[in-house]
This record gives structure tokens, C-alpha cells and sequence, in this order.
């Protein structure tokens, strides 16, 4: 599966240790993210992650062209509901995207942990 990776700021330290937990399962997979979410999880796994640009600088809209090419499998997306984004039509626009072509979409922690143990034990 390509499985992409993106984490607002808040979130992102959520991403290392989802990362961290899950990283036996990430590691069978192509993972994608974008550009500081993968540099993080990258320095603390030592994961393989295609790095796009950073979101607010177009980073979630070359996702979101993935999806649209039917080029990704899964998006776990760590939103930051509590702060206002610059990039925040980028973001509506990658969730959209998501529901457009039915890619399943995890936007917190434990929706995240649900999918990937899922994935873990090939129930998906
Ligand atoms: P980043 O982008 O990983 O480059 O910080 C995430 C986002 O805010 O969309």
C-alpha cells in the first residue's frame, strides 16, 4: 500500500510516536508525507519516506494530486482542529479528495492506531 503522512505542528510529535509504535508495519509500505512531517519521522525511525513539499507551501495539494491519480491507499492526516492553518483550503481540499475516491482517511491518533493495527493484522 502507499500510506501518506502528514501532521500539523501540534500533532506532530502524536505522528513520531504513532510512527514509532507502528513502524515494524509503516516499514512494509511505501509511505509519502509531507515535507517537515516526513524529515521528523524519518530522523526518529529511520523510516524510508518520500518527502513531498511542506504543506503550507503545497505539500498537501501534491498529495491530494496523488489521490486524485489514484496513486495513494491511505491518508493519516493528524489535523490540529484547535488552530486556524494559512494552508486551511489546501486541507479541505486533501480531506476531499479522500471522500471523492473512498481512500480511508485517519485524522486523529486513535483512528490512526485503529487503521494501522487493522493493517497490521492484514484485516485490511
Ligand atoms: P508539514 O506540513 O509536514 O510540512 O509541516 C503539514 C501541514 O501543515 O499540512
Amino acid at each position: 500500500m502507499k500510506i501518506a503522512l502528514i501532521a500539523h505542528d501540534k500533532k506532530k510529535d502524536d505522528m513520531i510516536k504513532l510512527a514509532i509504535r507502528f513502524k515494524e508495519i509503516l516499514a512494509r509500505h511505501d509511505l509519502v508525507a509531507t515535507g517537515t512531517t516526513g524529515t521528523l519521522v524519518m530522523g526518529e525511525t529511520g523510516l524510508h519516506i518520500t518527502r513531498m513539499k511542506s504543506g503550507p507551501l503545497g505539500g498537501d495539494q501534491q498529495i491530494g494530486s496523488m489521490i486524485a491519480e489514484g496513486n495513494l491507499d491511505l491518508v493519516i492526516f493528524l489535523r490540529d482542529p484547535l488552530t486556524a492553518q494559512p494552508h486551511e483550503p489546501d486541507v479541505s481540499a486533501l480531506l476531499r479528495l479522500c471522500d471523492v475516491n473512498s481512500i480511508p482517511l485517519a485524522t486523529n491518533v486513535r483512528s490512526a492506531e485503529i487503521i494501522l493495527s487493522a493493517l497490521e493484522d492484514d484485516r485490511i
